[in-house]
């Protein structure tokens, strides 16, 4: 998706006279945002302190608790649970593996790759089986992913990911083409072929976070919110890991760290999660004759084949959600923390939109947000418990955390509890990647890589068939 819509297409996209920019998302306009629990009251101890209330601290206090139910387990959190990526994502809950294979394999071998992956597509089914054990309505249905190649580069990049993933760990019946898909159930406007994954269900984010959080909290797991930490210490002699905050500082065995692009606000390894900022809409209701023309009765989520890819669902109450790198990182690695977006990313949302549903060019957008993710410099998310500090984390997931937080937290419950599992073995625990480069050094490398990465989109649909180079180029200059 590219940052240059003109003025005119800014004021051509139909908005809806209830139109809103920000507001956390709209996922939390559709359940309301919710009443704050109370701050942490003063200093105390715990056997476990959890930094952060997205699905990343929410999973690991969850598996604990379920674990070990006499463990002390506390979660503070900034603003409220579900407030960061965990309450403005795509929903899109699947078994993609973010990061370079090579790389894991580089450390535990190609089995060690394969067991990765067969994980994430295990963690899609955990989340939905503990949702419905919990009684948590999250809006799931697990109709799988399609991608879509709209033209004969994107095709050749299509067709090569999905012979490569049979490589990796995927069976034939785990990624296919559609080559031949006269009928399709999905029908997306300049498709050459598409690809479909059993391996992903839709959610609605907000559901997800905000039920396991009530869940977490019913447990006996006590959640502090408004509750910023502004330190993490490590075990120092006989001293406690320790978070700290205007509130109190609270001791625990274990201080665990789940605050994912916001990471770099917090002492610490600054430079080893870039934020990223994306963007997305949401449009109004569309008519039952417009989805007659779309299909999508499967709800599968989807993504296109660009490099800079969008990805969408079909929401429960019949909308499309859509969304996109729109929102690119600011110098100093700033966040908004209303989630309101610009103008030209909702522009190039729409524009896409149009674009790939004709039939649903008029609907109205009727709310637009954004969020940051985490990006580390080598692509590949990390999870880890040192235990000479005391301190553990998880994140870096890119675009794949709805699946990554759920393995990272039944991740950290293994180390935390010193239990030696399939799960401590897997290639991504304890990998400790090179730190980005010092400001304004990575603002400018991120600007030029996605710049690059957009004309090679634009000469992909217009002038070659194969990959462009400019491509080729930005996957050297990010060394992922
Ligand atoms: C627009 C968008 C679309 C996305 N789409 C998808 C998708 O479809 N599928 C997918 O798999 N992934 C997607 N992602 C990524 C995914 O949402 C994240 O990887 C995931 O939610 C990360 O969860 P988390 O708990 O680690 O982090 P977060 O949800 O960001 O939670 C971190 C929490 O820490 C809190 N916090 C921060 N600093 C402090 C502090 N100092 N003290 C206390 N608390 C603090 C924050 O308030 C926040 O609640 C998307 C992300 C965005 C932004």
């Amino acid at each position: 998706m590219k940052l240059v819509a003109s003025a005119a297409q800014m004021r051509a996209v139909p908005r809806s006279s209830e139109f809103r920019n920000g507001g956390v998302s709209f996922w939390f306009r559709q359940t309301g945002l919710p009443d704050r629990r109370p701050a942490l009251p003063g200093s105390a101890d715990y056997d476990v302190c959890v930094v952060g209330a997205g699905y990343t601290g929410l999973w690991t206090a969850y598996y604990l608790k379920k674990a070990q139910p006499d463990l002390r387990v506390a979660v503070l959190e900034r603003e409220f649970a579900g407030f960061g990526a965990s309450g403005r994502n795509g929903g899109w809950l699947s078994g993609h593996l973010a990061g370079s294979r090579e790389r894991y394999a580089a450390s535990h071998g190609k089995g060690g790759v394969i067991a990765l992956q067969r994980a994430m597509m295990a963690a899609v089914d955990e989340v939905i089986e503990v949702a419905a054990a919990e009684g948590i309505d999250a809006d799931i249905v697990k109709g799988g992913m399609r991608v879509v190649a709209t033209n004969p580069a994107q095709r050749a990049r299509l067709q090569e990911e999905v012979r490569l993933l049979q490589e990796w760990g995927f069976w034939p019946e785990d990624m296919y083409l559609l080559e031949h898909d006269h009928e399709p159930r999905l029908r997306v406007d300049g498709t050459v072929v598409a690809a479909h994954s059993p391996h992903a269900a839709r959610v609605q984010p907000a559901r997800l976070v905000l039920g396991l959080a009530r869940t977490v909290a019913d447990l006996g797991v006590d959640i502090f919110e408004d509750t910023p930490v502004t330190e993490i210490r490590p075990r120092e002699g006989e001293e406690l890991p320790a978070a700290v905050t205007e509130h109190g500082t609270v001791r625990a065995e274990y201080v665990i760290r789940a605050t994912e692009a916001f990471t770099a606000s917090l002492g610490g390894p600054r430079q080893r999660w870039s934020p990223m900022g994306n963007s997305m809409i949401a449009t109004e209701p569309l008519s039952a004759d417009t989805w007659r023309h779309i299909g999508w009765e499967g709800r599968e989520v989807l993504r296109d084949a660009a490099h800079a890819h969008i990805y969408a669902q079909r929401t429960a109450d019949d909308r499309i959600a859509i969304g996109g790198r729109g929102a690119p990182h600011r110098p100093g690695s700033g966040q908004d923390g209303t989630g309101a977006t610009q103008p030209q990313a909702i522009a190039e949302l729409w524009r896409a939109l149009a674009r790939l549903f004709p039939a649903a060019s008029d609907a109205p957008v009727a709310h637009a947000w954004s969020g940051a993710l985490a990006v580390p410099r080598d692509g590949c998310p990390t999870v880890g418990l040192d235990s000479a500090t005391g301190l553990g984390w998880a994140g870096g997931y890119v675009d794949s955390g709805v699946t990554t937080s759920n393995l990272a937290g039944r991740t950290l419950r293994d180390l935390v509890l010193g239990r030696q599992s399939e799960l401590t073995r897997l290639p991504w625990v304890g990998r400790r990647p090179r730190g980005w480069e010092p400001e304004p050094l990575r603002w400018i490398g991120t600007q030029v890589t996605q710049g690059l990465y957009r004309t090679a989109d634009r000469r992909e649909a217009h002038h070659v068939s194969q990959t462009s180079a400019l491509a080729s180029l930005a996957e050297k200059l990010s060394g992922r």
